[in-house]
């Protein structure tokens, strides 16, 4: 639990209030790693993670090949462990895909969704993510949900109401039961593998402005309660300034988590 400053009362005094809400960091191992080397990876992030104990809860998101040897070796009350993608559908005639059930089925317990990559190259529109975010969480994964801008929407100052709309139209059929087991994961397209990596002013904002977003759908509780984590070019000697902000509750790691001592970096930024 953290003490966070929220605001000035109007006696120019301040309010602090304590964080229920988890701190997260959770690697993203896209397209990397053979098994042989998936396996040697997280046995070393378990390993360290278990040595380090830190002030966050640590998950790792592997491809689908590693996910069931990989929940073989680690122990998931230290280290959590997640997918990348899963189908819009449960089964059937859907040549290569996989589904949330046999992602459940391995043993992991996440699930990344609606990541740049895959609204880019693989044309996931909003209908699509809503109906992977409904599969996932009827299998019991937790979703960590990817919303951003794109350089262009940054530039022409439309990025707060480009990412309500991802919001609005991803999630905002859910129940509050079900948008409360959600880990929101803010990730400026640009920033993404780019070594450009948010202001962490500029990061707070937007974080400030989803949760605000939330809370206007789903009232204070449910918003001061959801974990938003920031994503984009996040790294050892920048993650303890974005952290440091009240609403940024961690990281999604993308080419960082591919190195223990990088990845252990942020996680110790905590
Ligand atoms: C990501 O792809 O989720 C990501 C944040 O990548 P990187 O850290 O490499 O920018």
């Amino acid at each position: 639990m953290r003490k966070i400053l929220t605001k000035y009362n109007n006696n120019h005094t301040y309010n602090f209030k304590y964080k229920m809400r988890k701190n997260i960091v959770a690697g993203n191992w896209k397209m990397n790693t053979t098994l042989p080397e998936g396996l040697k990876l997280a046995e070393e992030v378990n390993a360290a993670v278990a040595a380090a104990k830190p002030k966050c809860d640590v998950i790792i998101c592997v491809p689908f090949t590693h996910l069931a040897p990989i929940a073989a070796c680690i122990d998931q009350d230290v280290l959590g462990l997640g997918a990348e993608n899963c189908a819009d559908h449960a089964s059937g005639a859907y040549t290569g895909e996989v589904s949330a059930p046999m992602v459940a089925s391995t043993g992991a317990t996440y699930v990344i969704l609606g990541h740049s990559e895959r609204r880019q190259y693989y044309g996931e529109t909003s209908a699509i993510l809503r109906e992977k975010l409904g599969l996932a969480l009827a299998n019991g994964l937790t979703p960590i949900f990817c919303i951003g801008e794109v350089l262009e929407e940054r530039e022409n100052g439309t990025y707060n109401d480009v990412v309500k709309k991802q919001i609005e139209e991803a999630l905002f059929d859910l129940s509050a039961e079900d948008f409360s087991k959600i880990i929101l994961a803010y990730e400026p397209v640009w920033a993404i593998g780019t070594g450009k990596t948010a202001t962490p002013d500029q990061a707070e904002d937007m974080h400030a402005h989803i949760r605000a977003t939330i809370a206007a759908k789903y009232g204070n509780e449910v918003a001061d309660n959801t974990s938003i984590l920031y994503g984009g070019s996040c790294k050892p000697s920048n993650a303890a300034e974005l952290f440091a902000k009240p609403d940024i509750d961690g990281g999604l790691i993308g080419g960082a988590s591919l190195k223990c001592a990088d990845f252990m970096g942020i996680v110790n930024a905590f």
